[in-house]
């Protein structure tokens, strides 16, 4: 069970403080006790902050035509994911 009176890391489980902002180990924002208690029970949905920033580690994951990756797009901001469609090389409208 999570201490109020502490905060945790909601990736790596790690505790801090409830002084410490981030987790040193992850850079990524603590959650107190409580908020890691509706955390889990929401699923980590509700943690995701939706759409990209600067400072998002991006990933690729689908390539394929642009119809499909925006039908992708639309699933993922459903689910509070943030997604950017980029094009490599070809640019895009080929097909
Ligand atoms: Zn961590």
């Amino acid at each position: 069970m999570y201490d109020a009176e502490l905060k945790y890391c909601p990736k790596c489980n790690d505790e801090y403080m409830l002084t410490a902002d981030r987790c040193a180990a992850c850079d990524i924002p603590l959650l107190t006790g409580d908020e890691m208690v509706s955390f889990l029970a929401n699923g980590p949905r509700s943690a995701r902050q939706g759409a990209l920033t600067a400072t998002d580690d991006v990933v690729t994951i689908h390539q394929g035509p642009m119809a499909d990756l925006k039908h992708l797009k639309q699933l993922c901001e459903q689910e509070n994911i943030g997604v950017a469609i980029t094009s490599e090389g070809g640019g895009c409208g080929k097909s």
